[in-house]
C-alpha cells in the first residue's frame, strides 16, 4: 500500500532511494509527486529524417549507429561525432566540448535530440543538440501516434538523476499510489473545478496535452494559495479571540488639544484612516490594521494622533522603528509636532501633556534607567524606539497600542514578542511605505486589516528623474553641477552609494556584485571612497559629511541632527537613508551606481527629496549601457512616481522568493507554483474560500487532510517565511 508519506525506499530500492535522496533530497513518495517537471518536451514537433530543413529548429527521434571523438584543429578539446539513424536515413550530430555525452550515448540508445538544422560540406547536421534519453525500457515499444502526441516532462534534474529516470521513479509512484487523502474539500474543487489530488500528480507528471498541465498545476497552486490563506484566517481569528482595553480620546484631551494646533488640515485620507482606527481602538478586541502610505503621504500624523488617543484614555503608545537613525528622528518629529503637549512637567508644558521617550541600544546605563522607571511609572506617555524595546526589563505601567513603522524589516514573532508586553494585548498599527501590490500585501501581510494613504498632502512640488550615463561626462559633470547650484540656493543633498567601503562587512544593505548574466562586475561606488574624492574635487567647499550604518549610533544621530539643522550641505549616505529621514530642505539626490538598487528601493530613497515646496531632482547614475535590463528598469524608475506600478514592475523582476523573504532564510521555497501577480485571481480565491473554511470550522476538525497539510507546510519552510511577513 503506497501512500503519499511511503518512503521512497520500500517503493524503489535503495539504490535508486539513495540516489534520489543525494542528487534531490527526496525522500517520500509525496516529494517524488511534488517534484514537478520543469517543463515539456512536445513531440508533436518531431520530425523525420527526410524532411529536415536548413535553418528549421527541430527535433528528432533516432537510434545511435556510431560514435566517433576527433580533435579540434588548433584546440587540446575534443568534439564528438554522433551518427543517427531512424532506420533508413542518418544524420550526423556535433557536439563540441562534450565528449562526457559519449557515455549516455552508446550505440543503439534512442533519444530525442533537438536542435538547428545545419549544413556541413553538403550534409545536414544537428550542432550541439539537446538530447533527451528515452528510457527503452518505458519509451521503447510505445506505440508512435500516441508517443508523439504525449508531453515529455523534462525534470530539473540532477547530475547523477537524468531526467528519464525521474520520469520513470515517477511512473512507479503513480500506479502504485492509492487514493490519497485530498486537502481540498471535494465542494471546493467543485466550485471552482478542480481535479482530485491524485488526479492531478498525472496531470502534470503524465500529461496529453497542455491543457493537462495547465489544469494539474492549477490545482496543486490552489493548495500552496489555500493552506497559506488558511494560515492567515486562523490567525486573524486568534486575534479576534483576544480581549483587550478599548482606548477612547477624550473631548477636552490631549487628541483634541493637538487636532486644535495643527498648521494644516489633514488631507482626506487622513480622516478616513483615523476614523478608521478610531473605530477599532475603541473595540475590545485589539486593533490589528496595516497603514500603507506612500513616503511623504503623512503617515506619522495619523500615527501621532493614534497614539495621542490612547494616552487621553490613561495607556501608553509605542513607535517601533527599524534603525536608531529613525527612531531618533521620530522621538524628535513626535516632539516638534507635539510641542508644548510633550512638556510634561517642563516650565511651559502644557496642563494635559505628555512625554516621548526614546529608548536605543546606546542609551547610557543611568539615562537607560531614568527612561525605564518614567515608561514603568507611566509618566513616559510616548515610547518611541528600536528592538531594544523588545528587552524583557522593559516594563510598561499601561500598554495601550503599539505601532510599527517599516512593516517590512519586523517579522510576526517580533510583533508577538512586544504584544506580550502589555498586561492586555495591545492594539498594533504597522506602516509601511513601500509600495506593496495588493496580492503581496494579502499574502505576506493577510493577517491585517489594509489601510491606504494615497493622497500626498498639497504643496509638495515633486520630483524630476534623470538617469545619468556615468561614460558620458557632461551629464556627470552636470549632476555634480546641480548639486552644487542647490547648495548656492541654500538647499541640501544626498549623494547615495551603494556601499559603505573601507575595512569590514557592508551592513547596511544587501547588494549583489553581480551582473545580470551572473558575472562579476566592477565594485560599486563606496562612502569611503567617494568621499575624500567629492570632498577635494567636484564638492570642494561644500560642507559635506558621511552617513553610514558603521558609524557610532550617537555620531549618525548627530550627523543627522546637523543635517536637519543646516549645518551640513551634502551627505555622502548609504540606504540608511532609506527610511523615513524627513528633511524637507533637501532637494537633489544623486544615486551612484544606481543599477545595483531595486526599483523600490530607488522610489523609497527618491521619496527623500521633493518633500518640502521646492522641486525635488533625484539623478541615477549608472555605468551599466543602455540595452541592460538595468538600463530599463532605471528608465521605468524615472519615468513614472506611481508607487504601486513601480512595485508591480519590482515583482515580476524579482522571483518571488526574494520578494517573501524566503531567499534569506536559507530555506527552501514555500512557494513553489505561485507567482504572486500570475496567480493574483486565484490567490483572491483561495482567500475567500478560506475565510469561510476557518469561519466554519476553525480548527478544521473536518478536514483532516488540509490541516495535516497545513502542519506540514508551516511547521516546515512557511514558519520562515511568516516570521519574515
Ligand atoms: P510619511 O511618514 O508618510 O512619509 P510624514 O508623516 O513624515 O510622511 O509627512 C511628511 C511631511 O508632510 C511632514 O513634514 C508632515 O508634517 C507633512 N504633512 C503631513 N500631513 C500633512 C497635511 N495634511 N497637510 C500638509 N502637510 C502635511
Ligand atoms: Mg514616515
Amino acid at each position: 500500500m503506497v501512500d503519499l508519506d511511503t518512503p521512497l525506499k520500500t517503493l524503489l530500492g535503495a539504490r535508486a532511494a539513495t540516489l534520489l535522496a543525494d542528487g534531490l533530497e527526496l525522500s517520500a513518495v509525496g516529494d517524488l509527486l511534488n517534484h514537478l517537471p520543469r517543463r515539456y518536451h512536445e513531440r508533436g514537433e518531431l520530425t523525420d529524417l527526410a524532411d529536415l530543413t536548413m535553418g528549421e529548429t527541430v527535433t528528432v527521434q533516432a537510434r545511435v549507429e556510431k560514435v566517433e571523438r576527433r580533435p579540434m584543429r588548433g584546440s587540446r578539446r575534443s568534439m564528438l561525432l554522433v551518427t543517427v539513424t531512424d532506420g533508413r536515413l542518418s544524420l550526423v550530430l556535433t557536439f563540441f566540448n562534450q565528449t562526457w555525452r559519449e557515455r549516455d550515448l552508446r550505440p543503439g540508445t534512442t533519444a530525442l535530440f533537438a536542435g538547428k538544422v545545419d549544413e556541413y560540406r553538403g550534409r545536414r547536421q544537428l550542432v550541439n543538440p539537446e538530447v533527451q534519453l528515452l528510457d527503452p525500457e518505458v519509451d521503447g515499444d510505445t506505440d508512435g501516434e500516441a508517443f508523439a502526441n504525449a508531453l515529455v516532462p523534462i525534470y530539473p534534474a540532477a547530475a547523477k538523476v537524468p531526467s528519464w529516470t525521474l520520469a520513470r521513479c515517477v511512473r512507479l509512484a503513480l500506479d502504485s499510489l492509492e487514493p490519497v487523502p485530498d486537502p481540498l474539500p471535494e465542494e471546493l474543487r467543485r466550485r471552482h473545478r478542480l481535479p482530485a489530488l491524485t488526479e492531478a500528480y498525472r496531470l502534470v507528471h503524465q500529461p496529453d496535452s497542455r491543457a493537462d498541465v495547465a489544469s494539474g498545476r492549477k490545482r496543486l497552486s490552489w493548495d500552496e494559495a489555500l493552506v497559506l490563506q488558511v494560515a492567515l484566517a486562523q490567525r486573524r481569528r486568534q486575534t479576534e479571540s483576544l480581549a483587550t482595553t478599548p482606548r477612547v480620546a477624550r473631548p477636552d484631551g490631549l487628541l483634541a488639544a493637538f487636532d486644535a494646533g495643527l498648521p494644516f488640515p489633514l488631507t482626506k485620507g487622513q480622516r478616513e484612516v483615523g476614523a478608521a482606527i478610531a473605530a477599532d481602538l475603541a473595540r475590545p478586541v485589539p486593533m490589528h490594521r496595516l497603514l500603507q502610505g506612500e513616503v511623504g503621504s503623512g503617515k506619522t500624523v495619523v500615527a501621532l494622533r493614534a497614539m495621542l488617543a490612547v494616552v487621553d484614555s490613561g495607556g501608553q503608545a509605542v513607535l517601533l522603528a527599524p534603525t536608531e537613525t529613525l527612531a531618533s528622528q521620530h522621538s524628535r518629529s513626535l516632539r516638534d509636532m507635539l510641542g508644548n503637549l510633550a512638556r510634561a512637567g517642563e516650565l511651559g508644558g502644557d496642563d494635559q501633556a505628555t512625554r516621548v521617550t526614546l529608548v536605543t541600544g546606546s542609551l547610557g546605563a543611568r539615562a537607560r534607567r531614568e527612561t525605564l522607571a518614567a515608561i514603568a511609572d507611566g509618566s513616559a506617555g510616548l515610547v518611541v524606539g528600536t528592538h531594544a524595546l523588545l528587552h524583557e526589563d522593559v516594563v510598561f505601567a499601561d500598554l495601550g497600542l503599539i505601532i510599527v513603522d517599516e512593516q517590512h524589516r519586523f517579522g510576526v514573532e517580533q510583533r508577538d514578542a512586544l504584544r506580550a508586553r502589555g498586561r492586555r494585548p495591545p492594539h498594533l498599527l504597522v506602516m509601511t511605505a513601500t509600495p506593496i501590490p495588493r496580492t503581496v500585501a494579502m499574502t505576506v501581510f493577510g493577517d491585517l486589516e489594509i489601510s491606504e494613504l494615497t493622497e500626498l498632502p498639497g504643496g509638495r512640488a515633486g520630483v524630476s528623474t534623470y538617469v545619468v550615463p556615468a561614460a558620458v561626462r557632461s551629464w556627470t559633470d552636470r549632476m555634480w553641477g546641480r548639486i552644487r547650484d542647490e547648495v548656492a540656493t541654500g538647499r541640501q543633498a544626498y549623494v547615495v552609494c551603494p556601499r559603505i567601503g573601507g575595512a569590514g562587512a557592508d551592513d547596511d544593505q544587501v547588494v549583489g556584485q553581480d551582473g545580470e548574466d551572473g558575472r562579476p562586475v566592477r565594485p560599486a561606488a563606496t562612502v569611503t571612497e567617494m568621499l575624500p574624492q567629492l570632498v577635494d574635487g567636484e564638492l570642494a567647499g561644500l560642507r559635506v559629511e558621511p552617513l553610514h550604518g558603521r558609524l557610532a549610533p550617537a555620531q549618525r544621530e548627530a550627523v543627522m541632527t546637523s543635517f536637519a539643522d543646516g549645518e551640513i550641505d551634502v551627505l555622502i549616505a548609504t540606504t540608511v537613508i532609506e527610511v523615513g529621514v524627513n528633511v524637507p530642505n533637501a532637494t537633489v539626490m544623486a544615486v551612484l551606481d544606481a543599477d545595483r538598487f531595486g526599483v523600490s528601493q530607488l522610489h523609497q530613497l527618491r521619496g527623500r527629496v521633493g518633500r518640502g515646496s521646492a522641486p525635488g531632482w533625484c539623478l541615477l547614475q549608472t555605468a551599466v549601457e543602455q540595452d541592460a535590463p538595468a538600463w530599463q528598469r532605471l528608465t521605468a524608475v524615472a519615468a513614472t512616481s506611481d508607487g504601486a506600478e513601480l512595485a508591480r514592475l519590482d515583482l515580476a523582476q524579482r522571483r518571488e522568493g526574494d520578494v517573501l523573504g524566503a531567499a534569506q532564510s536559507g530555506g527552501r521555497r514555500s512557494l513553489k507554483l505561485l507567482a504572486l501577480l500570475r496567480d493574483e485571481e486565484l490567490i483572491r480565491e483561495a482567500r475567500v474560500e478560506a475565510v469561510r473554511l476557518v469561519g466554519d470550522d476553525p480548527e478544521l476538525a473536518g478536514h483532516p487532510a488540509l490541516r495535516r497539510l497545513l502542519t506540514a507546510v508551516l511547521d516546515d519552510e512557511s514558519a520562515a517565511f511568516l516570521e519574515k511577513g
